[in-house]
């Protein structure tokens, strides 16, 4: 490994990087004095984070080629950071049923992806069967697509319809076809935080027993940290720490997702919540904690996403010099972020993630879900042909968008009865 320079950091600094390069775990308070570092200490772990991603996970940046089914942005919750949902009076309120959501599964798998990520809010249109109907009817139409999804939200409020034990519902999921659950909904793993981000959201507890649940089924999620909004560093560390611990129990985890918090639109932003000094992430505080992530967990959690959709692709490029080692998915049908106002767009082509790994000097890979590699690429473009993606990339239009999407009358949601189970989790 490249030897790094820590001669210009403080002591204390030089002597937490050390450690971290030897090795040893560091704790959350430890992580969280890095996640302060500026001038020359910042610069050490930057350089440090960067050794420790060589170290672990070689000169490759990854990327999958997958496509996002959000199929409702109805929701009995209104977590104050959320964008994307919609009461389902809304006239922005749309379900895609099942027949769409098959429709746009065969089209991404035609296009050469390897897996769909179906997320979505917590619709009252959804019983206690719907996500195993549409687990078993993606996988019927298309056997080899590796099906990543469902929220551990969106499981507890299946398994709350269903009025089944949560493991009991995951176990029929998987045996449906069901691949690995997104670790999303964890945002901040602080019962304090949680509280004022999303009164009524699943808890820290609730999501642990969920997540562990999966692991023990042998279903491997991903794991998130949403960051730059209500919480302290200390709480990011915490939160990083407790991932590593779970790790460490269940080696489940198949990534961390660092997520840079999109305020433009969210409701905390919109009703003042954030305070009158909110400032987001900036850049360097950005870089910063990716970094961190990478030196708290690299020997625990070896893969580290940069995610463009938050950051943008120039930024998730500079991230891959930071730590980071992959670029996320290809998306095609992006809406979380976009709702919340990110405006990095809705898909980037798999030529645009590759072009970002050999901008930061990496060998790009496609990867499958579980970091399996499906193709390796050389340091340029020559000789290589195109993905079926790239070629329809610039007419993202034909993939459909987020903001026609709640326009539309075909996917209108229209107003149903709630069930008990979920009047008792609103
Ligand atoms: S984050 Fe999920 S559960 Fe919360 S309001 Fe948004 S869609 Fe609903």
């Amino acid at each position: 490994m490249t030897a790094v320079d820590l001669s210009l950091a403080s002591p204390r600094t030089a002597d937490l990087l050390a450690r971290a390069l030897d090795g040893d775990t560091l704790d959350a308070e430890e992580g969280a004095t890095l996640d302060a570092t500026t001038g020359a200490d910042l610069d050490a772990v930057i350089a440090a984070a960067d050794a420790l991603r060589a170290r672990h996970v070689g000169d490759v940046a990854t990327y999958v080629t997958n496509r996002n089914i959000n199929f409702t942005n109805a929701c009995v919750k209104a977590c104050r950071f959320c964008a994307f949902s919609r009461v389902q009076r809304s006239d922005e309120a749309y379900f895609l049923d099942e027949d769409e959501i098959v429709r746009r599964v065969e089209e991404a798998v035609s296009l050469g992806a390897t897996e769909v990520c179906v997320q979505a809010g917590l619709s009252p249109r959804v019983d206690g069967g719907t996500y195993e109907r549409l687990t078993r009817a993606i996988k019927r139409a298309a056997p080899r697509v590796h099906l990543h999804a469902f929220s551990p939200e969106e499981i507890k409020f299946g398994a709350a319809l269903a009025g089944e034990p949560v493991r009991d519902f995951l176990a029929r999921l998987r045996d449906a076809g069901l691949g690995s659950l997104p670790g999303t909904s964890a945002e901040i793993l602080d019962d304090a935080v949680r509280d004022r981000l999303a009164p009524g959201r699943v808890t820290t507890d609730e999501w642990l027993e969920i997540i562990r649940a999966a692991h023990a089924l042998g279903v491997p999620t991903t794991s998130t940290i949403m960051f730059g909004h209500l919480e302290s560093p200390l709480a990011r560390a915490r939160h990083l720490a407790l991932l590593r611990r779970v790790q460490r129990e269940t080696g489940g985890f198949t990534e961390i997702v660092p997520l840079s918090f999109v305020h433009e639109e969210a409701p905390l932003f919109a009703r003042g919540l954030l305070g009158d000094g909110y400032r987001p992430p900036s850049t360097d505080e950005i870089v910063r904690f990716h970094a961190v992530v990478r030196l708290m967990l690299s020997r625990d959690i070896p893969h580290v996403q940069a995610s463009w959709v938050k950051v943008g692709l120039s930024l998730a490029t500079r991230l891959l010099s930071a730590g980071c080692d992959d670029l996320g998915g290809t998306l095609i049908n992006e809406s979380i972020s976009t709702s919340a106002g990110a405006g990095h767009g809705q898909l980037a082509t798999p030529r645009e993630l590759r072009e970002a790994a050999r901008a930061a000097g990496r060998l790009p890979r496609e990867r499958d879900t579980l970091y399996r590699p499906v193709r390796d690429f050389g340091p340029t473009e020559r000789d290589e042909d195109a993905s079926p993606l790239d070629a329809v990339g610039a007419d993202a239009a034909r993939f459909g968008s987020f903001h026609a999407l709640i326009h539309e009358e075909a996917h209108r949601h229209g107003r149903v009865a709630l069930p008990q189970a979920a009047r008792r989790n609103a």
